[in-house]
């Protein structure tokens, strides 16, 4: 038999973590595969020969389930669960439903008891009046359900992440040779709706070649220059078909909020977006900022080009999944001149936290990687936890040591706005700490943000000199776009980092710039964006 590779086992987990998710199981248990997959991505060795010698669970996060799985994998080419999984769920069905608001599950169980297979097939027995012959199905749901189908753009309540938005939009954009547009253009946190724009005389080819994307499960509306689909992730996607000599008109509208777009029109006609904006006489506005209505003169946004380095990224010494070589040297290839090194401390107990002599013994280790990368430079840093007691988790001769202190909260977001507020400004005063790291602490569609006061906490960065973070991670973006002007309004200092857990992980380093852009932020905003010589180093 043929060894499976690597790059089929990553495949097949991902393809059953992502069942998992629309089959209705827990996300602990889809994400756990999703890790698996990642580590299996970047492990060199065969996974079948780790397998066949028993050493696969000696992989960070292979435990005994996902273990056994990869050996009925490799001996037998096949995972039956996922078959079966494959066989049991309906993705047009589950991706209506999402857009319907009903869960995974409970969608292929009124598909199963209706007799009906696809978004089409549902549809009609629902408008010829069958809904309500499903057990549990009761008028007002039926009611519920037929709305839905009239209000096909109501936003649903859990958003796309940034970074699959962009990839899907992206892709999308891509297989029809045109631009993107909607919530991801704006890079917004979140996105309900996904849009493309494509300028053509003959708009049915282009139409006819959306509806066959596979990522497109069921096209809800369908117009001469238009169509309303949904996406395997349920979000509705909008393809717009301008006639060439609007397209830039059509790229604007389908761009900017509402309320951007409301204040700017009527918009004229225009070949690109620079000759709309040409004739209605205002400066071109970048994606974004076109969120409230601005007809002004935007400031130089920061750019993804200006980032001279990376200030918080993780390695294998907490729950990084590179060593400090492998970081360093992959940041010395995006152009950086430096990265720190902030790996976490033992108070965090999820993930393997470091004490003092960890850190210093891995200072030997960032000493050597210096020697080797030089003129790059890998500083010492650490992503201190703030204790329950408020004290911070390092003794104050090994944080004197260090280059770099991202400060972070990991418990207790929930306590009250001062006592929140009281027990982080007071840590910000201790003089190791350089920046406040996810300051708001969201979980984007799994924890809101805490109700940290931001005016007390500005006012204490700009007395302390300790920046704030906008974290890159996709389901934090904290702070936030609108926080981030809040802050640059008020003169703090901002840090773009990826928060990365792995080389791949750096690449975020383009989220957490966007929502910059987003606050307004300029170059001179982000501290990032100096050189190494300009850095207020610790030490
Ligand atoms: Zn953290
Ligand atoms: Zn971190």
């Amino acid at each position: 038999m043929v060894p499976v590779d690597n790059a089929t086992i990553v495949e097949r987990l991902e393809a059953f973590a992502a069942l998992l998710d629309v089959s209705g199981a827990g996300y602990y248990t889809s994400r756990a595969y999703r890790r698996a997959a990642e580590t299996i991505r970047e492990t060199k060795a065969p996974i079948s020969q780790l397998v066949a010698s028993g050493r696969v669970e000696d992989l960070r996060g292979i435990g005994p389930g996902i273990a056994a799985r990869l050996r009925e994998l490799v001996e037998t080419g096949r995972i039956a669960e996922l078959d079966e999984l494959e066989r049991g769920v309906q993705p047009e069905l589950v991706g209506l439903g999402r857009f319907l608001g009903i869960g995974p599950k409970r969608m292929v169980e009124i598909g199963t008891a209706l007799g009906v297979r696809t978004a089409e097939e549902f549809r009609a027995a629902a408008r010829a009046g069958r809904l309500t012959s499903v057990p549990g199905i009761g008028p007002q749901t039926e009611q519920r359900i037929l709305t839905a189908f009239e209000r096909e753009r109501r936003p649903q309540k859990r958003g796309l992440l940034l970074n699959r938005a962009r990839a899907l939009v992206e892709e999308i954009a891509d297989a029809l040779d045109a631009e993107i547009a909607g919530d991801p253009r704006r890079w917004a946190d979140t996105s309900y709706e996904l849009a493309v724009v494509r300028a053509a005389a003959r708009p049915k080819a282009v139409l006819d070649a959306f509806e066959r994307l596979p990522v497109i499960v069921a096209v809800a509306e369908r117009s001469a220059r238009r169509a309303l689909g949904v996406s395997v992730d349920g979000v509705p996607v909008e393809v717009i078909v301008a006639e060439p000599r609007r397209l830039g008109t059509e790229l604007v509208r389908a761009t900017g909020t509402r309320a951007y777009v409301d204040a700017l029109e009527p918009l004229p006609d225009g070949t690109d977006e620079a000759a709309v904006y040409a004739t209605l006489g205002i400066p071109w506005c970048p994606p974004e900022l076109r969120e409230q209505p601005f007809r002004g003169e935007p400031p130089p946004l920061v750019e993804l080009a200006d980032v001279r380095g990376d200030l918080h990224c993780h390695t294998t010494w907490s729950d990084g999944k590179a060593s400090v070589l492998e970081m360093a040297t992959a940041a010395r290839d995006l152009g950086y001149e430096y990265i720190a090194v902030c790996d976490h401390t033992q108070n965090v107990r999820v993930v393997p936290g470091l004490d003092a002599d960890d850190l210093r013994r891995q200072g030997e280790e960032i000493a050597a990687a210096n020697e080797e990368l030089a003129p790059f430079r890998v500083l010492r840093g650490t992503e201190v936890d703030i204790r329950r007691d408020g004290e911070l988790d390092l003794p104050d001769d090994v944080l004197a040591e260090l280059d770099w202190v991202q400060l972070s909260l990991h418990a207790g977001q929930r306590e009250h706005g001062d006592t929140l507020t009281r027990k982080v400004t007071e840590a910000m005063r201790h003089p190791a700490v350089s920046c406040l790291s996810h300051p708001k602490g969201r979980i984007i569609n799994h924890r809101p943000p805490n109700a940290l006061h931001l005016e007390r906490v500005f006012e204490v960065a700009l007395e302390t000199g300790v920046a704030l973070e906008t974290n890159g991670l996709p389901d934090r973006l904290d702070l936030s776009g609108a926080e981030v002007r809040l802050a640059v309004e008020a003169r703090v200092p901002i840090v773009a980092s990826t928060d990365a857990h792995s080389i791949r992980g750096l690449g975020n380093m383009r989220l957490a710039i966007a929502t910059a852009r987003r606050g307004w932020a300029t170059a001179a905003d982000v501290v990032n964006t100096r050189p190494l010589a300009e850095l207020a180093l610790k030490s």
